[in-house]
């Protein structure tokens, strides 16, 4: 192992190595029903499910999954947004052998088909009105199965099956889902299905609990093996990292969703490991999410920036008590400062920045919690048994502090690979390390620091241009709510730096004066040639600014040209 200076600094650190329960991800959820029976697991729109009814819930789906066929290492898709049927069906996968393969809702034709012909997956579990866009696509994939739920399903015994048609009317569409043997009711499932125990043979270090896809953003996504270690590995390191926090007793805001790993670990895991409430929320809107932080008092709640940010610029926030919460994890984008320091002090909790990605269950780097001397800007030190390097690009080893360089990570929570893509995989490691595709450097004390992402970097008349260097300056001006910059091409400097706005309700701000206020505290090279006022930026389901549908935008603008 690496040295860990930090060790010296903050002797009271979470601990650097951890005792992992060799079991699978699912016997967490038999273990909290036997602990926490009447306890409720789901809170999902004023109704609420206990850990013993999820687990028999679970189990209904793992039967049924088995008795149409799904066997060890089969996968099965769940394309659902948070709800009670995403925890069951999670779970049920998980319980049949099977291996689960997270679809976006929002994914079109196109994108599901891609996925569905990759993974191989032979059921999927759907919402009802995804059924037209699932059904067009079930023929040319392997899927010879659809289980179909509707949001109103979310109570365990529904008294009214309406079987074997569904009609619902929601914003004027109409879905008909007629059986036709391949085709099944989640209601029907949860009524009738078996609550017999599920055994199966399990491998804790090779065995596969999900196919997780990550990759659309810069490229053709990829199927990411995480192994039930892996999961169980980067929750437990998740519970240690949460200071104080009572076993049986938080209550956990689950606004990420469980279809991005991030989500599904820090809330959907940790919170069935260690019997915590989860407060599920569909999506993120700032209003509902105030309102629900207001009245069932959530005290820990993992997001991303454009979660904290979207909820301090509300015109309501005074309207709220945000003060149940304790300990808010933020990652999948920089944290600016301002905003760690006025969300802690109008919840009066902790929020501190982490840092992963898919590849990596998601987690290797944290800051620490509850210590008030905080490093800024830093994405923290590796979480336990996780080591992490920066790659000098000269050498090619191990850089001296304050080089910059890639970072590489090895630890439990590290894919085994992208699913039938062995050279994307080869090309991913090196000598055992993952390597993260981030720029960053470490310091003396031995904390990380993200500069950019590879690709993002912007090659402007010759210079290397982070983003994120001119966003920390750009952040701070007092009009901006949002924004990105991202490097457009340009006919005399290659690329040139462009910055996307979204100004604060009822503020201005010229593109003279934030070119004025840039050029304060930037380089020349540096400072943005254009700028463009947005209402909104586009966004990844865990509300990452997607910087590279801006390039392609601007892209195919000129191509038009
Ligand atoms: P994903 O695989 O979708 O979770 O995306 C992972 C990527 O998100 C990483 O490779 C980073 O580029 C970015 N990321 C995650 N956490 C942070 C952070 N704290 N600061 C900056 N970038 C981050």
């Amino acid at each position: 192992m690496e040295a860990k200076p930090w060790l010296d600094l903050y002797p009271d650190t979470i601990p650097t190595t951890l005792d992992y329960k060799r079991k699978p991800v699912q016997s967490y959820l038999t273990e909290a029903a036997e602990n926490y029976p009447e306890k409720a697991a789901v809170h999902f729109m004023g109704k609420e499910i206990t850990f013993k009814e999820v687990y028999e819930c679970a189990l209904r789906m793992g039967n049924y999954l088995r008795d149409i066929g799904i066997k060890k290492g089969d996968r099965v898709a769940i394309m659902l947004p948070n709800c009670p049927q995403s925890v069951i069906s999670y779970y049920g996968v998980l319980y049949a052998g099977g291996i689960v393969v997270q679809t976006n809702p929002l994914y079109t034709e196109r994108e599901l088909e891609y996925q569905m012909k990759d993974s191989a997956a032979e059921v999927i579990i759907g919402l009802d009105l995804l059924y037209p866009r699932i059904s067009k696509i079930m023929k040319n994939t392997q899927l010879k199965h659809i289980i179909v739920t509707a949001i109103k399903d979310y109570l365990p015994f529904p008294k009214n099956i309406v079987y074997p048609f569904i009609q619902k009317r929601q914003s004027g569409i109409v879905v008909n889902v007629k059986h036709e043997g391949n085709q099944h009711l989640f209601k029907k499932i949860m009524s009738a299905g078996k609550v017999a125990p599920l055994e199966n043979e399990f491998d804790f270090e090779k065995d596969l609990a999900l196919l997780q896809y990550t990759g659309g953003t810069t490229g053709y996504p990829k199927g990411v093996m995480l192994t039930h270690k892996n999961l169980i590995s980067n929750a437990t390191a998740c519970d240690a990292w949460l200071y104080k926090a009572r076993k049986g007793e938080e209550k956990i805001l689950g606004v990420l969703p469980f279809f991005h790993v991030y989500g599904m670990t820090t809330v959907l895991i940790l919170a069935v490991m260690q019997g915590y409430k989860m407060i599920l929320l569909p999506k993120f809107d700032v209003e509902t999410t105030l309102k629900t932080i207001h009245k069932l008092r959530p005290t820990i709640f993992p997001g991303a920036p454009t979660i904290y940010i979207g909820l301090l610029n509300s015109p309501n926030i005074d309207k709220y008590d945000l003060t149940s919460i304790k300990s808010c994890l933020s990652g999948s984008a920089p944290l600016p400062y301002e905003i760690q320091q006025k969300f802690e002090k109008i919840t009066g909790g902790k929020l501190v920045e982490g840092y992963g990605l898919t590849e990596s269950s998601p987690v290797t780097h944290a800051n620490f919690l509850w210590e008030e001397n905080r490093v800024k800007g830093s994405i923290g030190v590796p979480w336990p048994d996780t080591e992490s390097i920066i790659l000098s690009a000269e050498t090619g080893e191990a850089a001296l502090p304050g080089e910059i360089g890639e970072i590489a990570v090895k630890g439990p929570q590290i894919m085994q690979g992208y699913w039938n893509r062995a050279e994307d995989t080869a090309a991913t490691f090196k000598d055992g390390w993952l390597l993260t595709g981030d720029m960053g450097y470490m310091d003396k004390d031995g904390f990380f620091y993200i500069v950019d992402r590879k690709k993002d970097i912007i090659i402007a008349g010759g210079y290397n241009i982070y983003p994120r260097e001119i966003e920390d300056v750009l952040y701070e001006h007092p009009a901006i709510q949002e924004m990105v910059v991202a490097g457009v091409p340009d006919p005399y400097r290659g690329e040139t730096v462009k910055a996307y706005i979204v100004l604060k309700e009822g503020m201005t701000a010229t593109e003279q004066e934030l070119d004025e206020y840039a050029r304060k505290y930037l380089a020349a090279y540096k400072v943005p040639r254009v700028y463009e006022f947005r209402t909104e930026l586009p966004k990844t389901a865990v509300g990452k600014i997607l910087r590279r549908a801006l390039v392609d935008e601007e892209r195919s603008k000129r191509k038009d040209d």
